[in-house]
């Protein structure tokens, strides 16, 4: 059985920006493919390790049908898109774009028509980036400020400027019906709402740090002053979009617009935030404008860089990380290594969040296992049903009998058609098995799995896996595991 292909691409940089990687999958997945590749670089680099891996399945003529979100996650490059093309047409593969539908290559016209989108999109790229360097290229020669402008500012007539419109008001002092009035549309409003600028919260946080000379401190001054603004069990506060986090606070503090400069080249490349020594930096283009003086920046830039590399710098590699969640909040948890001890905690709990009690490592893993087996002992006892899908699950029986059943007979004369078959029907269980449901429901089903011991067993990266695919999501507060949330 021939397959159907997913493939989806983003450039670092674009990864950086959004989730779009998530994205292009979820549309291949509607679409139906029976695998994914996807790879995190550049259309240029043809080097790209699961696009590879896809021209090899082409090659090894296991594929029937191609499909991508456009041309251009396919390749950049129009030699190797040519290269791409005549690959499909030799080993009889469909392509179809998600953003135009099926190309057919079978035909004159529609071969016609890949070639054009091919040198097209090339041509396209091409003149974007000269047009995108040229528009750069004058900015800086004009120092003409960037389109990206620092909380506290805004742009008029391309110089920065400190935005002074009233636009929020603290949480004290504020009248009760402090919701109706809408400074937007009344301007009279605005001093009924003590209403703060940007630039005077600018300052004062600037001040605060100064002050107190904690990052979380001021974030947790400003929650209190002025209402948090982070999503709370999914539901957006009233309140005012501060910065949310302690490392989000320190560059903006870091900022050279903030001093009165002009700064290019400072925004990330390729997924990571250039160093400070790169920046190209333009002094004293908006004078008059400047939010912090330089003696001011000094101390800043002594506090912050004698806080780092303390402990309790959270570490986002772990692979719990992201499912365990803080109950108070909603937000997710940090781990955080103290001593011998790793930690989860949560990630708001120096700034808004009161939860500040951190749960071990190995509470939580603790925890985990006894949820699993229990669970796993409740299925084998018929106590509780799978969610899952009997026709699935029969099928995937269906195909381990054949295969079985193939093996059983004798190999005396081997058959060449036998053994295709079963290398198909093996394929076929692959593709069923790897429907993510029907991962952890095996591993539940497996009769280890309520074995407390066995879970004890396994290595990280066995832990991990297994963990992945059966937990969803682990819900702790005030030091304690309070619940395991599990996908079977
Ligand atoms: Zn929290």
């Amino acid at each position: 059985m021939k397959l159907t292909i997913g493939y989806a691409r983003v450039s670092t940089t674009e990864q950086f920006y959004s989730q779009s990687l998530d994205r292009q999958i979820d549309i291949l997945k509607e679409h139906g493919v029976d695998k994914i590749f996807r790879d995190v670089e550049s259309g240029a680099n043809s080097d790209r390790a699961e696009f590879q891996q896809l021209i090899k399945l082409i090659q090894q003529g296991e594929v029937r049908t191609l499909k991508a979100v456009a041309w251009d996650r396919l390749m950049r490059d129009p030699y190797m898109g040519f290269f791409v093309k005549d690959l499909l047409r030799e080993h009889d593969v469909q392509l179809f774009l998600l953003n135009q539908g099926e190309v057919d290559l079978s035909t004159a016209a529609g071969e016609l028509s890949a070639d054009m989108q091919i040198m097209l999109g090339a041509y396209e790229r091409k003149t974007i980036i000269e047009r995108i360097n040229r528009v750069h290229k004058s900015r800086r020669k004009d120092q003409i400020a960037w389109q990206v402008f620092p909380f506290g500012y805004r742009i008029i007539n391309n110089k920065y400027e400190l935005d002074t419109t009233p636009c929020v008001c603290p949480i004290e002092g504020r009248p009760a019906n402090y919701r109706e009035l809408s400074f937007e549309d009344e301007p009279d409003n605005s001093s009924k709402l003590l209403s703060w600028s940007k630039a005077r919260i600018s300052r004062e946080m600037v001040e605060s740090f100064l002050e107190l000379r904690k990052a979380s401190k001021v974030l947790q001054r400003m929650h209190a002053r002025f209402g948090s603004s982070i999503i709370k069990k999914r539901k957006p506060v009233v309140g005012l979009a501060i910065f949310g986090t302690i490392s989000g606070l320190k560059r903006w503090l870091r900022n050279p617009i903030l001093q009165g400069h002009t700064c290019y080249q400072k925004y990330p490349r390729k997924g990571k935030y250039p160093d400070i020594n790169e920046w190209n930096v333009i002094p004293n283009t908006h004078p008059g404008q400047a939010l912090i003086t330089s003696e001011e920046y000094q101390e800043i830039e002594e506090i912050i860089s004698s806080s780092f590399g303390k402990l309790g710098k959270p570490e986002r590699t772990y692979y719990l990380t992201g499912k365990v969640v803080c109950q108070k909040c909603g937000g997710s948890c940090d781990l955080k290594r103290g001593g011998q001890y790793s930690y989860y905690a949560c990630g708001h709990s120096r700034t808004y969040c009161d939860s500040r009690k951190h749960v071990r490592l190995e509470r939580i893993e603790e925890a985990i296992i006894y949820r699993i087996s229990t669970r796993a002992n409740e299925i084998y006892l018929g106590n509780t049903a799978l969610t899952e899908d009997s026709a699935e699950l029969a099928k995937t029986a269906e195909i381990k009998k054949k295969i079985q059943d193939i093996e059983n007979l004798s190999w005396s004369k081997v058959d060449r058609d036998l053994s295709n078959i079963k290398r198909d029907l093996c394929r076929e269980l692959e593709t069923e098995m790897n429907k993510p449901r029907k991962v952890s429901q095996e591993i539940i089903r497996h009769p280890q799995a309520q074995n407390i011991n066995f879970w004890y067993t396994l290595t990280k990266t066995e832990r991990e896996i297994f963990y992945g695919k059966l937990v969803d999501r682990i819900l702790i507060v005030d030091g304690k595991v309070l619940a395991i949330d599990l996908s079977v």
